[in-house]
């Protein structure tokens, strides 16, 4: 975490081109190969590639039309609407008073972003650029169906929604056609996909440049792209490099092995500068297993440990979409957490809690009062185990931020949902019912078995259907 006096100083800089310049805009993006669409930075809703466009050159997967109007309404100090997120924050009297700072700023200041200011800052908006930060997904091929994904990332999914139609929500959720309005739909993953071809026609040009490569999914390391990407690695050292991956940690034993072997290989080698393991985990043991079906838990910590152990320069993020199946026995979870920083040290190990807001019917927000203080023993918790930054590479603690977004989760739960996320709770817990009724009837699941702590949520939700 930078200090605020860097946000402050890197703010400044960009003001002094405009007071909406942000470097992301440029030199971040993210590759939504399997449906041919892109965003930068993440926040904005991703928009369509245009496929002539990809013909003339295939850094068009970055460098679309769109952006390019974006990055000149920023030239001039215009505020492109895509990044509503932004602008939301920096209409805030905090912003204004230099108490919290933007993700323009926040990611402006990154060690991939900060460098490229003086060269941007006079660049022609219309031409065409190299990222220093890409993530890619290759396809939604997954072996999860994680109860708030959809089949836009995940395979399983989407063989579901195939077989079984729409889950009989309010909404529809996850219903096929409304992909298919949206132009999200994946393209069929065995198919000829346009995107991964002018990828790799683009890649030999585009790894230069690269400071961050970032491989999410569905799951990476079901696809044969990332260990593609691993092998060139091997062939042509990038130690400018840092690798990181978003996986589910509950990839097939011998792809796991593949994956380790490789990677370590590659650090041992210092043909990367790094490599960050990304793995979501919304909850402790059997309600984890629940709410991210697919999960085999003790596999799953099995798997990180190995992780943790060939290499000894990796660094593990679990990030934890903190929804309703999160509930029970969340203190186990940061145990397990603290466990893990006790046995690697050096701050190797951090959580990352951040908020589900949908679908509605997961959103902690529509909970009875009389479960809202179900996280409170687990933050006091990572309190008495907070460690300041200087310290955190050789005392195993929690840090501030790790603690900061506990505390904003729970703040959120308990304040209610906010206006902007427009949630009937009448109507969410109705749909929590339905929900759970039909998974449980396609998935052989049983919702009471695993969660008798939520029975009375349970009966609150029947009869609100
Ligand atoms: S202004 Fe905000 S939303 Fe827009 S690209 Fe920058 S960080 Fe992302």
């Amino acid at each position: 975490m930078k200090k605020p006096v860097e946000f402050s100083q890197v703010k400044a800089q960009l003001d002094s081109v405009s007071p909406t310049f942000c470097i992301a805009k440029w030199k971040q993006v993210t590759l939504h190969l399997h449906n041919g669409r892109t965003h930068s930075c993440h926040h904005p809703y991703p928009h369509a590639v245009s496929k002539a466009e990809l013909q003339n050159d295939p850094s068009a997967l970055h460098n679309t039309e769109k952006k390019k109007e974006a990055r000149a309404q920023m030239l001039k100090g215009a505020r492109p609407a895509e990044c509503q997120y932004c602008w939301n924050v920096e209409d805030l009297p905090a912003f204004k008073q230099g108490e919290i700072f933007s993700d323009r700023v926040t990611k402006s200041s990154e060690s991939w972003a900060r460098p490229y200011l003086e060269e941007l800052k006079n660049s022609d908006a219309k031409k065409n650029l190299n990222p220093s930060y890409v993530e890619v997904s290759f396809s939604n091929l997954c072996n999860f169906k994680c109860s708030y994904c959809s089949p836009v990332y995940s395979s399983k999914w989407q063989e579901e929604i195939e077989s079984h139609g729409p889950y009989n929500t309010s909404a529809k959720f996850n219903n096929l056609e409304y992909f298919k309005s949206v132009g999200e739909m994946p393209l069929p993953y065995k198919s000829p996909n346009p995107y991964v071809e002018s990828f790799w026609k683009w890649w030999p040009d585009l790894v230069k440049d690269l400071k961050v490569f970032r491989i999410t999914g569905g799951e990476p390391l079901l696809n044969e792209n990332t260990f593609k990407i691993l092998d060139y690695f091997h062939e042509n050292p990038q130690p400018q490099l840092e690798l990181a991956f978003n996986t589910n940690g509950n990839a097939p034993q011998k792809l796991m092995d593949e994956f380790i072997e490789k990677a370590a290989q590659l650090l041992s080698h210092k043909k990367i500068s790094g490599l960050h393991v990304f793995t979501s985990l919304d909850g402790y043991g059997p309600y984890a297993e629940y709410g991210r079906h697919g999960l085999k838990y003790s596999a799953w910590l099995d798997n990180i440990n190995r992780i943790l152990t060939a290499m000894p320069e990796a660094q593990v993020t679990i990030m934890c979409t903190t929804n309703i199946f999160s509930i029970p026995e969340f203190l186990k979870f940061l145990e397990m957490i603290f466990d893990l920083k006790t046995r690697y040290p050096g701050h190797r190990v951090t959580s990352d809690i951040n908020i589900l807001r949908f679908p509605h019917h997961q959103n902690l927000s529509i909970l009875p009062d009389s479960l809202k203080t179900a996280f409170d023993s687990s933050l006091e918790f990572m309190k008495s185990r907070k460690v300041e930054i200087e310290h955190l590479s050789s005392i195993p603690g929690f840090s501030v931020f790790e603690v900061n977004r506990m505390e904003r989760m729970i703040q959120y739960m308990k304040s209610g949902p906010s206006r902007k996320d427009k949630i009937s709770i009448y109507h969410a817990r109705a749909d929590f019912y339905k929900f759970v009724t039909e998974h449980d009837k396609r998935r052989g699941t049983n919702f009471l078995n695993s969660f008798p702590q939520l029975k009375n949520f349970y009966d609150l939700c029947k009869d609100s259907v």
